[in-house]
């Protein structure tokens, strides 16, 4: 910590009584995947060793489960064997070499299994899952009580420090807490004293088995938000039971998986949920850490010296940036690679069976793979275009010793992001373009703004390698009249450079179809990404938890357009959005009245409006303004200019493929190229 830290309360250690965390920075438990991939252990070592290093409090590892049939899904981790014990030390010591403190997340889904079977409280089958589940039998209720303690012996077998005993979320401990699936009429449900039965009984037999120098962290549901689910004082009561059974911290959930309340969606505003958390907190003992859209170091240290919480944890921002805390410690905030909150490469990633990575660190579960290593021969390089693929291949060649240009025709840097930061609920992706500022000044970069190149003038410049990310140009559709008055781009629309009347068709229901329906139906007035009483009301979050669960009225929002969202494929709206967050789109655009028409024909466009032909029939929206979203074409020009002059460049980006536009992409690619030259 430097002397004058902005930060005083984050970098005060913390005594155990048998080790001590240095900061109140902790990583958050985050599925990566890994486990199920070749070299596995070895990634996830490599993987935790750079978070340790980058100066963590404390890490807590994904969920592993304590029973074979508690695993997450097919090829999920679990803790159960001696062979297993051998592979986890591969984590621990690797963390333990780079001074840090390491427990294993014990986590049990029950109904939110991915198997083809799952076991709960009630045979209850959860909106997101799959199978109903099996009711447990007393007998399994006490087996699995012993599966958790018998896992947490091998974790500190293995060398942990500790485990996070995970109860909130909706999985089998949080399942078993509340009525919501927990409709049992024996010991283990009923009064909320059977309903913790369960847990308790695990955190007590846990400490129990590993004695009191090890760390026990319980990962309490501050607000369920479901149907059912607790009130304050139900949670309150938990939380001093869980402290007097022996817990070390008290973790802080936020919302089960299948509630339909967004809790760390870029759309959530940052810190959302801290309030909730604190009022817990003031009631209990025992230190306790708050969670949930906590991703600067600012908020973090708000949240600290309000006293809402002893301890912050972030999980995403330690994908995003490694040496976060380094940074922060150093007064380097500016550097920090900000986790903008999107889920793109992590959530969506683990939803559909792959390793987690980031969208804006690619190298995150990547690190064997990915490395800027310093160049062998310094080569001068032109990139051409400040998005994402030329930014992320810009500071990375620049990084490893290379003489980078780079030539942007527009005034800032950040290509499409400087659209995206203009929705509703996506201001975040500043901070990503804020980052490769930075990244660009402190690499030495040749950035010249406003600065179209030309073929001539790259030939001339004598550059051994130019990178061509020239981006993209919107596809118009060939629909008669599409050079109407009426009809705008989408650029133009968010840019704000054009009037957009109160009825308006969308053509096109891909990513940027949805953006421009929220974008123009947001309501007047502060947005609901940066107000939180706003979001609230939205979405109809009880913030004092005095209903059930946490849930209310939602409060109706005044949506001043009338907007028709078209596509031609007769699937639902929104099929191809990210995993975790396309529901929420979907949501919006129904609360807030948008007509969503799949199998349209387009037949022209008049005065009168837009004609189309739907189910056969044919139709006018008689609209004022038509937004064309129709996707994209890449933007090839410079390229075949200088393919005609014979000089070779490589493409990257959207200029690459337009149809994969995306950011993620874009930055992966331009990233692990910049790595080889
Ligand atoms: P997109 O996802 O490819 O969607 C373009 C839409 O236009 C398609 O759904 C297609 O639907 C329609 N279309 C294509 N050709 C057409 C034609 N000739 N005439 C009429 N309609 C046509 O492209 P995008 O919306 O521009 O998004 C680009 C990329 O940005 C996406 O790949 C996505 O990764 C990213 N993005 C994602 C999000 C997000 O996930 N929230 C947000 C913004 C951007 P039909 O063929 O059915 O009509
Ligand atoms: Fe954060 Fe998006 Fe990276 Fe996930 S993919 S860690 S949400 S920036």
């Amino acid at each position: 910590m430097t002397k004058n830290s902005p930060y005083p309360n984050l970098f005060q250690p913390f005594e155990l009584g048998f080790c001590t965390l240095k900061n109140r920075f902790i990583m958050g438990s985050m599925h990566t995947r890994l486990e199920a991939e070749a070299n596995g252990f070895e990634r996830m070592a490599a993987f935790y060793r750079e978070r340790a290093e980058g100066q963590a409090g404390l890490i807590v590892t994904g969920g592993f489960a304590p029973n074979p049939e508690g695993v997450l899904g097919p090829g999920c981790g679990k803790l159960t064997t001696q062979e297993e014990v051998a592979e986890h030390r591969k984590v621990t010591n690797a963390v333990h070499e780079a001074g840090g403190v390491i427990c294993l997340q014990v986590l049990h889904p029950g109904r939110y299994s991915r198997l083809d079977y799952a076991f709960a409280p009630s045979a209850i089958r959860s909106p997101i899952s799959k199978v109903t589940p099996k009711a447990m039998t007393e007998e399994e209720i006490e087996k699995t009580i012993q599966d958790f303690a018998n896992c947490a012996t091998l974790a500190r077998d293995a060398g942990y420090d500790g485990v996070e005993i995970m109860g909130s979320e909706g999985y089998l401990l949080n399942q078993f807490t509340t009525r919501h699936v927990n409709q049992r009429t024996d010991d283990w449900g009923g009064s909320i004293e059977n309903r913790l039965r369960f847990p308790l009984e695990i955190v007590r037999r846990s400490r129990k088995a590993v004695g009191e120098d090890f760390i026990i962290i319980y990962r309490l549901s501050m607000i369920d938000l479901v149907e059912d689910g607790n009130t304050r004082e139900e949670v309150i009561f938990q939380g001093k039971e869980v402290e007097k059974a022996g817990a070390t911290l008290i973790n802080s959930g936020i919302g089960w998986h299948e509630a339909r309340i967004p809790t760390i969606g870029q759309m959530v505003p940052r810190a959302a949920f801290v309030d909730v958390i604190g009022a817990v907190k003031q009631n209990l003992s025992i230190p306790v850490v708050a969670t949930n859209r906590i991703n600067t170091p600012e908020v973090a240290e708000g949240i600290l010296a309000k006293g809402l919480a002893d301890f912050v944890s972030m999980a995403r921002p330690f994908l995003a940036d490694a040496a976060f805390v380094r940074k922060a410690a150093e007064d380097k905030a500016d550097e920090i690679n900000t986790c903008i909150a999107c889920n793109e490469a992590c959530l969506d990633y683990i939803f559909t069976e792959q390793p987690a990575s980031c969208l804006v660190n690619p190298r995150a579960c990547y690190e064997t793979e990915i490395q800027i290593a310093p160049a062998e021969e310094i080569k001068k390089i032109a990139v051409v275009g400040a998005g994402p693929a030329g930014l992320a291949y810009a500071i990375t060649a620049a990084e490893r010793g290379h003489k980078v240009t780079l030539f942007e025709s527009g005034s800032e840097i950040g290509g499409q992001l400087n659209l995206a930061v203009k929705i509703p609920g996506k201001e975040e992706f500043h901070e990503t373009i804020r980052y490769y500022g930075k990244m660009l000044e402190k690499h030495g970069v040749d950035v010249r703004l406003n600065s179209r190149a030309e073929a001539g003038e790259l030939i001339s410049g004598n550059y051994v390698e130019v990178v061509l990310s020239t981006g993209v140009k919107a596809r118009v559709p060939e629909i008669p009249g599409i050079d109407h008055g009426m009809v705008l781009s989408y650029e133009d629309v968010i840019a704000g450079k054009k009037k957009i009347g109160p009825r308006v068709a969308v053509i096109g229901a891909g990513g940027i179809g949805f953006d421009v329906a929220e974008y123009l139906t947001t309501p007047e007035g502060p947005a609901e990404s940066q107000n939180i009483d706003a979001f609230f009301g939205a979405w109809g979050v009880d913030k004092d938890v005095k209903n059930a669960g946490g849930l209310t009225k939602p409060v109706p929002e005044k949506i001043s357009r009338e907007v028709y969202l078209l596509q031609r494929k007769t699937t639902a709206h929104g099929k191809g959005l990210g995993r975790s967050t396309g529901w929420i789109h979907r949501l919006t655009l129904q609360k807030r009245g948008i007509h969503m028409l799949g199998g349209v024909t387009y037949r022209k466009v008049d005065d009168k409006g837009l004609h189309i032909t739907t189910d056969g029939e044919d139709r006018l929206l008689e609209v004022d303004s038509i937004v064309v979203c129709a996707g994209q074409e890449s933007n090839r020009d410079l390229y075949n200019a200088l393919s005609k002059a014979g000089v070779s460049a490589t493409l990257i980006g959207g200029a690459e493929e337009a149809s994969e536009l995306d950011a993620r992409r874009a930055i992966d690619f331009g990233t692990r190229l910049a790595t080889a030259i």
